[in-house]
C-alpha cells in the first residue's frame, strides 16, 4: 500500500525569488495537508548528509554547495499515494521539460535550481522525515 507522506523542500533560490507562498498555495490547492513545517539553513555537511545517495554524481558538489548557500523551507505533506502525487505535481527533473501548470516548470530555473525537493519512494520519505523532524515537531 502507497505511504501517505512525503518530504519537500522549498530550495533557496526560490525563496530568494519570492515564490514561497506561490508554490505553498499550488502543494495546499492540490489537496496535500501540512503535516510539519520549518525554515532553516542547511550547513554543507548536511546538505551532504542529505543527499548522500548522490555522493560520486557529477552534479553532487554544486548540488550541496548550491542547497545550503541559503534558507530553504523544509515541509512534511501528507495526502493518500503522497510520493506518487508529489512527483507528479512537481515535473521532471529539468524544468525545461516539465508538464505545463507543474512546480517546477513554474518557479524552476534549470536542472539544478528547480524549485523543490520531491521523495522518491515511500522509504525515503520517511527517512527524509526524519531528518529534518522530531515526532514533538509533527502534527
Ligand atoms: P529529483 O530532485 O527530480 O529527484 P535527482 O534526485 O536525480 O532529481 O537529483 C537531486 C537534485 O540534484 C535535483 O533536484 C537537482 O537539484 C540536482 N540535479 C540533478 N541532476 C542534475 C544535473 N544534471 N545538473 C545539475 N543538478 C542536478
Ligand atoms: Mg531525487
Amino acid at each position: 500500500m502507497a505511504g501517505r507522506i512525503t518530504l519537500t523542500m522549498i530550495k533557496p533560490h526560490a525563496i530568494e525569488d519570492g515564490n514561497l507562498g506561490n508554490i505553498l498555495a499550488k502543494i495546499l490547492e492540490a489537496g496535500f495537508r501540512i503535516s510539519a513545517m520549518k525554515l532553516l539553513r542547511l550547513s554543507l555537511k548536511q546538505a551532504q548528509e542529505f543527499y548522500k545517495i548522490h555522493d560520486g554524481r557529477e552534479f553532487y558538489k554544486p548540488l550541496t554547495e548550491f542547497m545550503s548557500n541559503g534558507p530553504i523551507v523544509a515541509v512534511i505533506l501528507e495526502k493518500e499515494n503522497a510520493v506518487q502525487d508529489f512527483r507528479k505535481l512537481i515535473g521532471t527533473t529539468d524544468p525545461t521539460t516539465a508538464e505545463e501548470d507543474t512546480i517546477r516548470k513554474l518557479f524552476g530555473l534549470n536542472t539544478k535550481e528547480n524549485a523543490v525537493h520531491g521523495s522518491d519512494s515511500d522509504e525515503n520519505a520517511k527517512l527524509e522525515a526524519d531528518f529534518f523532524f522530531s515526532l514533538l515537531e509533527r502534527y
